[in-house]
């Protein structure tokens, strides 16, 4: 790979990364198949690019929140089985079986896609889905009976054809406790209750990414995972490496400006914070609107192979650093548009590191990243994953 001369502010997606931890979790999850979740633009990363690479390396399945999101991918060419889950009484439930979408179906939902499956004259593909214990989404136990008799009846007329059923775990990413255990019980009596009403279940699909690693007993037919295709960890005590994951993004920007200034110089908005001694300050030119999260002060970031914290208030634009040392200005020791590395790739902190600071999980950080701050896309092997 040629160097990247990266733009001002970027996130680096490292497909190899991707292609690596889809490979990994395909091994893991095996002989269940992989789904990877590329809903909310791939957790930040790029939904396209990502799905792309992902199905290069052996993912079966795509997985999306909305059914506009599925759409946006089959119009980009994407032909793989992809499922959406999320609706409200807006979705265009036409343009998700027009376009072929798998649709997750809780209850009220179901009326709707067989409206659209009649007027297209085209059955919809549908994944019931059961609460198990989430309390979000999913048919209550109590009404799965009936759901599942209107399913039955809906296929029988040919408007939709019922391939998956599927839960979602509440608890996973702390293995040790107990109510996994009912929500797999659960789970299996919804898919015993499925069989008996008549319905030939093709895939059952129950883990997310904490599940897959640690519940192998979750993993039925299919996994769908979001988190571990990006490389990071859903457990608390256990980094990425351990997992044998690689993070796949790298948000990075360059030293904007640096200067000196004296003992008791007010830093930032509030001045939340004042030097103590005559020390170099730096400017790192992404703030809020990039999708730092402005909690996050004290969080680190890697300039010229090492880590200083960031000082003072985040602002929307921008944040700073305190280099904590003189004589650097004017010098070639200069950070002055030497590359600032918030989190990912070799040498940098992980994006825990922020996720800490800012009191929030690996999954909100990379996922909030703005539209200000672009992509950039490496690959070595085969397939740029950008489909030129
Ligand atoms: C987001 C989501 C996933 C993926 O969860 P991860 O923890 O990121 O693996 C799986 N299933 C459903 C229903 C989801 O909403």
């Amino acid at each position: 790979m040629g160097r990247v001369t990266f733009p001002e502010r970027a996130a680096e997606i490292d497909l190899d990364a991707l292609r690596h931890n889809i490979r990994h979790l395909r091994d893991v999850a095996h002989p269940a198949r992989v789904m990877a979740v590329v809903k909310a633009d791939a957790y930040g990363h790029g939904a396209l690019p990502v799905a792309r690479a992902a199905l290069e390396a052996g993912a079966a399945w795509l997985g999306v929140a909305h059914v506009s999101e599925g759409v946006a991918l089959r119009r980009a060419g994407i032909e793989a089985p992809i499922l959406a889950w999320l609706h409200t009484a807006r979705t265009d439930f036409t343009a998700g079986v027009e376009h072929g979408l798998d649709l997750g179906i809780s209850g009220w939902e179901l009326e709707h896609v067989a409206a659209a499956a009649r007027e297209l004259e085209r059955p919809a593909i549908v994944h019931l889905k059961i609460d198990t214990g989430l309390g979000r989404n999913g048919c209550p136990p109590e009404q799965w009976e009936a759901l599942l008799a209107r399913a039955v009846a809906h296929q029988e007329e040919g408007l939709i054809r019922v391939v998956g059923i599927f839960s979602h775990l509440a608890v996973a990413d702390e293995p040790a406790r107990p109510e996994t255990d009912l929500q797999v019980q659960a789970f299996r009596a919804a898919v015993t209750a499925a069989e008996n009403a008549g319905i030939d279940v093709e895939v059952r699909h129950l883990a997310n990414t904490p599940a897959t690693f640690s519940r192998p007993d979750c993993h039925f037919d299919l996994v769908r995972v979001g988190l571990g295709i990006y490389g990071l960890s859903p457990f608390a005590d256990q980094a990425s490496e351990d997992l044998g994951l690689r993070p796949v993004m790298t948000f990075s920007t360059t030293v904007a400006n640096c200067k000196e200034v004296p003992a008791g110089q007010g830093v930032s908005y509030g001045y939340a914070y004042r030097t103590r001694k005559p020390t170099t300050l730096g400017l790192v030119p992404v703030g809020y609107a990039d999708g730092v999260p402005r909690i996050a002060t004290g969080a680190p970031v890697l300039v010229g192979g090492r880590v200083y914290p960031v000082v003072g208030r985040i602002a929307m634009d921008q944040c700073v650093i305190d280099f904590g040392t003189t004589g650097l200005v004017g010098t070639p020791a200069s950070p002055l548009g030497e590359r600032a590395v918030l989190f990912g790739g070799s040498d940098a902190p992980p994006v825990e590191d922020w996720a800490a600071a800012a009191q929030t999980i690996n999954y909100e950080i990379v996922t909030r990243i703005s539209d200000r701050v672009e992509r950039v896309y490496t690959s070595r092997e085969g397939g740029d994953g950008t489909g030129s």
